[in-house]
Protein backbone atom coordinates (compact mmCIF):
# COMPACT_ATOMS: atom_id res chain seq x y z
CA UNK A 1 0.00 0.00 0.00
CA UNK A 2 1.23 3.53 -1.09
CA UNK A 3 -1.26 5.58 1.09
CA UNK A 4 0.85 8.82 1.73
CA UNK A 5 2.91 9.01 -1.44
CA UNK A 6 4.18 12.61 -1.59
CA UNK A 7 2.64 13.60 1.83
CA UNK A 8 4.02 15.32 4.58
CA UNK A 9 3.49 13.38 7.92
CA UNK A 10 5.00 14.90 11.32
CA UNK A 11 5.46 12.53 13.81
CA UNK A 12 6.19 13.52 17.64
CA UNK A 13 8.13 11.06 19.85
CA UNK A 14 8.69 9.58 16.77
CA UNK A 15 11.90 8.56 18.01
CA UNK A 16 10.46 5.73 20.61
CA UNK A 17 9.41 2.71 20.71
CA UNK A 18 5.84 3.38 19.07
CA UNK A 19 6.99 6.23 17.43
CA UNK A 20 9.68 4.62 15.38
CA UNK A 21 7.04 2.34 14.23
CA UNK A 22 4.40 4.75 12.55
CA UNK A 23 7.20 6.46 11.23
CA UNK A 24 8.32 3.40 9.71
CA UNK A 25 5.14 2.96 8.87
CA UNK A 26 4.20 5.84 7.26
CA UNK A 27 7.63 5.99 5.24
CA UNK A 28 7.09 2.48 3.89
CA UNK A 29 3.95 3.66 2.37
CA UNK A 30 5.40 6.86 0.21
CA UNK A 31 5.44 9.33 3.28
CA UNK A 32 7.54 12.23 3.62
CA UNK A 33 8.54 11.68 7.52
CA UNK A 34 9.43 14.71 9.86
CA UNK A 35 10.56 13.37 13.14
CA UNK A 36 10.44 15.12 16.37
CA UNK A 37 12.33 14.30 19.02
CA UNK A 38 14.34 15.29 21.65
CA UNK A 39 16.41 12.57 21.29
CA UNK A 40 18.62 13.16 18.82
CA UNK A 41 20.74 10.02 18.70
CA UNK A 42 17.88 7.69 18.00
CA UNK A 43 16.25 10.33 15.85
CA UNK A 44 19.19 10.20 13.56
CA UNK A 45 19.68 6.72 13.57
CA UNK A 46 15.96 6.10 12.63
CA UNK A 47 16.13 8.55 9.47
CA UNK A 48 19.04 7.13 8.39
CA UNK A 49 17.76 3.74 8.04
CA UNK A 50 14.57 4.62 6.99
CA UNK A 51 16.46 6.21 4.12
CA UNK A 52 18.76 3.46 3.48
CA UNK A 53 15.73 1.08 3.02
CA UNK A 54 14.83 3.75 0.38
CA UNK A 55 12.36 5.90 2.44
CA UNK A 56 12.45 9.18 3.14
CA UNK A 57 12.59 11.37 6.51
CA UNK A 58 14.02 14.11 7.76
CA UNK A 59 14.81 14.74 11.69
CA UNK A 60 14.35 17.76 13.77
CA UNK A 61 15.95 18.16 17.78
CA UNK A 62 12.48 19.75 19.14
CA UNK A 63 11.67 20.06 22.75
CA UNK A 64 8.11 19.74 23.08
CA UNK A 65 7.64 21.67 25.82
CA UNK A 66 8.89 24.83 24.26
CA UNK A 67 6.43 26.53 22.54
CA UNK A 68 8.79 28.73 20.81
CA UNK A 69 10.27 25.64 19.43
CA UNK A 70 7.48 24.04 18.21
CA UNK A 71 6.47 27.31 16.28
CA UNK A 72 9.73 27.32 14.51
CA UNK A 73 10.05 23.69 13.74
CA UNK A 74 6.75 24.20 11.77
CA UNK A 75 7.79 27.31 9.98
CA UNK A 76 10.67 25.46 9.01
CA UNK A 77 8.45 22.48 7.49
CA UNK A 78 6.25 24.87 5.79
CA UNK A 79 9.27 26.87 4.31
CA UNK A 80 10.36 23.96 2.73
CA UNK A 81 7.06 22.31 1.63
CA UNK A 82 3.90 23.41 0.52
CA UNK A 83 1.49 20.76 2.64
CA UNK A 84 0.93 19.08 5.77
CA UNK A 85 -0.93 16.39 5.57
CA UNK A 86 -0.73 14.17 8.66
CA UNK A 87 0.40 15.23 12.05
CA UNK A 88 0.78 12.85 14.82
CA UNK A 89 1.29 14.27 18.01
CA UNK A 90 2.84 10.88 19.94
CA UNK A 91 5.21 12.12 22.23
CA UNK A 92 4.77 11.36 25.60
CA UNK A 93 5.97 10.97 29.37
CA UNK A 94 4.69 9.23 32.44
CA UNK A 95 5.71 10.33 35.71
CA UNK A 96 4.10 7.79 38.28
CA UNK A 97 3.00 7.98 41.34
CA UNK A 98 0.10 8.66 43.59
CA UNK A 99 -0.62 12.43 44.16
CA UNK A 100 1.00 12.40 47.57
CA UNK A 101 4.25 10.77 45.80
CA UNK A 102 3.97 13.40 42.75
CA UNK A 103 5.83 16.34 42.68
CA UNK A 104 4.75 19.48 41.49
CA UNK A 105 7.50 19.12 38.57
CA UNK A 106 6.00 15.72 37.85
CA UNK A 107 2.51 17.11 37.41
CA UNK A 108 3.28 20.40 35.22
CA UNK A 109 5.99 18.59 33.37
CA UNK A 110 3.51 15.58 32.26
CA UNK A 111 1.14 18.28 31.38
CA UNK A 112 3.46 20.25 29.50
CA UNK A 113 4.25 17.64 27.04
CA UNK A 114 1.19 15.65 27.11
CA UNK A 115 -1.53 18.30 26.35
CA UNK A 116 0.23 21.56 25.74
CA UNK A 117 2.58 20.28 22.88
CA UNK A 118 -0.64 19.41 20.98
CA UNK A 119 -1.70 22.89 21.83
CA UNK A 120 0.86 24.49 19.95
CA UNK A 121 1.35 22.36 17.74
CA UNK A 122 -1.86 22.24 16.65
CA UNK A 123 -2.05 26.12 16.46
CA UNK A 124 0.45 26.23 14.21
CA UNK A 125 -0.22 22.94 11.50
CA UNK A 126 -3.95 23.94 11.69
CA UNK A 127 -4.20 26.92 9.62
CA UNK A 128 -1.62 25.33 7.06
CA UNK A 129 -4.89 22.14 6.57
CA UNK A 130 -7.18 24.50 6.23
CA UNK A 131 -5.71 26.43 3.84
CA UNK A 132 -4.51 23.50 2.02
CA UNK A 133 -8.10 22.04 2.14
CA UNK A 134 -8.01 19.44 5.00
CA UNK A 135 -5.93 17.30 6.53
CA UNK A 136 -5.81 14.91 9.52
CA UNK A 137 -4.12 14.70 13.08
CA UNK A 138 -3.59 11.39 15.24
CA UNK A 139 -3.08 11.59 18.76
CA UNK A 140 -1.88 8.95 20.99
CA UNK A 141 -4.23 9.04 23.86
CA UNK A 142 -4.20 6.24 26.61
CA UNK A 143 -6.33 3.66 28.19
CA UNK A 144 -5.56 4.87 31.36
CA UNK A 145 -7.12 7.82 30.07
CA UNK A 146 -10.45 6.50 29.66
CA UNK A 147 -10.29 3.93 32.58
CA UNK A 148 -7.54 4.91 35.24
CA UNK A 149 -4.90 2.23 36.88
CA UNK A 150 -3.89 3.19 39.86
CA UNK A 151 -0.44 5.05 40.45
CA UNK A 152 -0.43 7.13 37.50
CA UNK A 153 -3.10 9.75 38.78
CA UNK A 154 -0.54 12.74 36.38
CA UNK A 155 -0.59 10.20 33.72
CA UNK A 156 -3.87 9.52 33.39
CA UNK A 157 -5.20 12.81 33.77
CA UNK A 158 -2.91 14.75 30.90
CA UNK A 159 -4.48 11.65 28.87
CA UNK A 160 -7.88 12.00 29.55
CA UNK A 161 -7.26 15.51 28.52
CA UNK A 162 -5.96 14.44 25.15
CA UNK A 163 -9.21 12.27 24.51
CA UNK A 164 -11.06 15.35 25.54
CA UNK A 165 -8.65 18.29 23.05
CA UNK A 166 -9.37 15.55 20.61
CA UNK A 167 -13.08 15.54 20.49
CA UNK A 168 -13.34 19.09 20.92
CA UNK A 169 -10.86 19.70 18.17
CA UNK A 170 -12.42 17.31 15.86
CA UNK A 171 -16.10 19.54 16.28
CA UNK A 172 -14.00 22.61 16.11
CA UNK A 173 -12.61 22.13 12.08
CA UNK A 174 -14.64 19.14 10.78
CA UNK A 175 -16.18 21.84 8.59
CA UNK A 176 -12.53 22.68 7.50
CA UNK A 177 -12.43 19.11 6.71
CA UNK A 178 -9.39 18.42 8.79
CA UNK A 179 -10.05 14.95 10.62
CA UNK A 180 -8.76 14.44 14.46
CA UNK A 181 -8.74 11.18 16.32
CA UNK A 182 -7.23 9.62 18.83
CA UNK A 183 -5.45 5.91 19.62
CA UNK A 184 -6.47 4.90 23.09
CA UNK A 185 -3.47 2.26 23.24
CA UNK A 186 -3.42 -0.36 26.61
CA UNK A 187 0.02 -2.01 27.62
CA UNK A 188 2.62 -1.98 24.49
CA UNK A 189 5.86 -3.36 24.19
CA UNK A 190 8.43 -0.08 24.20
CA UNK A 191 10.78 1.04 26.33
CA UNK A 192 8.65 2.93 28.06
CA UNK A 193 6.75 0.30 29.76
CA UNK A 194 9.71 -2.03 30.11
CA UNK A 195 11.51 0.93 31.98
CA UNK A 196 8.08 0.52 34.22
CA UNK A 197 8.46 -3.06 34.27
CA UNK A 198 11.70 -2.60 35.92
CA UNK A 199 10.99 -0.79 38.69
CA UNK A 200 7.73 -2.72 39.61
CA UNK A 201 9.59 -6.08 39.86
CA UNK A 202 7.01 -7.50 37.22
CA UNK A 203 7.96 -9.59 34.33
CA UNK A 204 6.68 -9.39 30.24
CA UNK A 205 4.77 -12.49 30.74
CA UNK A 206 2.43 -11.33 33.92
CA UNK A 207 1.43 -8.73 31.57
CA UNK A 208 0.48 -10.62 28.64
CA UNK A 209 -1.42 -13.29 31.19
CA UNK A 210 -3.53 -9.88 31.91
CA UNK A 211 -4.67 -9.55 28.63
CA UNK A 212 -7.73 -11.44 27.32
CA UNK A 213 -5.75 -11.72 24.12
CA UNK A 214 -2.92 -13.57 25.44
CA UNK A 215 -0.11 -10.80 25.16
CA UNK A 216 0.29 -6.82 25.42
CA UNK A 217 0.34 -4.91 21.97
CA UNK A 218 3.14 -4.56 19.78
CA UNK A 219 4.06 -0.62 18.52
CA UNK A 220 3.48 -1.60 15.08
CA UNK A 221 -0.10 -2.57 15.41
CA UNK A 222 -0.67 0.23 16.88
CA UNK A 223 1.18 2.16 13.91
CA UNK A 224 -1.25 0.61 11.30
CA UNK A 225 -4.32 1.79 12.97
CA UNK A 226 -2.76 5.42 12.94
CA UNK A 227 -2.00 4.96 9.68
CA UNK A 228 -5.69 3.41 8.77
CA UNK A 229 -6.97 6.52 10.52
CA UNK A 230 -5.13 9.13 8.62
CA UNK A 231 -5.80 7.47 5.37
CA UNK A 232 -8.02 8.13 2.66
CA UNK A 233 -9.74 4.94 4.18
CA UNK A 234 -10.90 6.83 6.75
CA UNK A 235 -12.85 9.91 5.42
CA UNK A 236 -15.82 9.99 7.65
CA UNK A 237 -14.04 8.73 10.89
CA UNK A 238 -13.71 12.07 12.44
CA UNK A 239 -13.27 12.74 17.18
CA UNK A 240 -13.06 9.06 17.64
CA UNK A 241 -11.00 7.37 20.29
CA UNK A 242 -10.17 3.83 19.30
CA UNK A 243 -8.92 1.61 21.99
CA UNK A 244 -6.22 -1.06 20.95
CA UNK A 245 -6.18 -3.19 24.29
CA UNK A 246 -6.59 -7.21 23.05
CA UNK A 247 -9.44 -6.90 24.76
CA UNK A 248 -8.09 -6.04 28.43
CA UNK A 249 -9.93 -4.31 30.81
CA UNK A 250 -7.88 -2.02 33.28
CA UNK A 251 -6.89 -3.75 36.17
P1 LIG B 1 8.82 6.16 24.55
O1 LIG B 1 9.31 6.69 25.85
O2 LIG B 1 9.47 4.97 23.95
O3 LIG B 1 8.81 7.31 23.45
C1 LIG B 1 8.45 8.63 23.73
C2 LIG B 1 9.30 9.54 22.85
O4 LIG B 1 8.93 10.90 23.12
C3 LIG B 1 10.80 9.40 23.15
O5 LIG B 1 11.53 9.18 21.97
C4 LIG B 1 11.16 10.73 23.78
O6 LIG B 1 12.49 11.15 23.48
C5 LIG B 1 10.12 11.66 23.19
N1 LIG B 1 9.91 12.83 24.04
C6 LIG B 1 9.57 12.83 25.35
N2 LIG B 1 9.55 14.09 25.81
C7 LIG B 1 9.88 14.90 24.77
C8 LIG B 1 10.03 16.30 24.63
N3 LIG B 1 9.87 17.16 25.65
N4 LIG B 1 10.38 16.79 23.42
C9 LIG B 1 10.58 15.95 22.37
N5 LIG B 1 10.45 14.62 22.45
C10 LIG B 1 10.10 14.09 23.64
O7 LIG B 1 7.27 5.90 24.78
P2 LIG B 1 6.22 5.05 23.93
O8 LIG B 1 5.85 3.88 24.74
O9 LIG B 1 6.66 4.88 22.54
O10 LIG B 1 4.97 6.04 23.99
C11 LIG B 1 4.55 6.82 22.90
C12 LIG B 1 3.18 7.36 23.24
O11 LIG B 1 2.29 6.29 23.48
C13 LIG B 1 3.16 8.22 24.51
O12 LIG B 1 2.28 9.32 24.33
C14 LIG B 1 2.60 7.27 25.54
O13 LIG B 1 1.98 7.95 26.59
C15 LIG B 1 1.62 6.49 24.71
N6 LIG B 1 1.23 5.19 25.25
C16 LIG B 1 2.17 4.23 25.48
C17 LIG B 1 1.77 3.02 26.00
C18 LIG B 1 2.76 1.90 26.27
O14 LIG B 1 2.39 0.91 26.91
N7 LIG B 1 3.99 2.01 25.84
C19 LIG B 1 0.42 2.77 26.26
C20 LIG B 1 -0.51 3.77 25.99
C21 LIG B 1 -0.09 4.99 25.47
Amino acid sequence: MQRFSNKNVIVTGGAGGIGEAICRRFAAEGAQVWIVDSNAKLATALAESIRHEGGRAQWRAVDLASAAEITAFVADVKSQESRIDVLINNAGINRRGPLLELSEEDWHSTFTVNLDALFHMCRAVLPQMIAQGGGAIVNTASQWGLHPAPGHIAYNTSKAAVAAFTLNLARDYAADKVRVNAVCPGEVRTPMLESNLARSGRTLDDLNALVPFGRIGEPEEIAATMAFLASDEAPYLCGALIEITGAQAVA
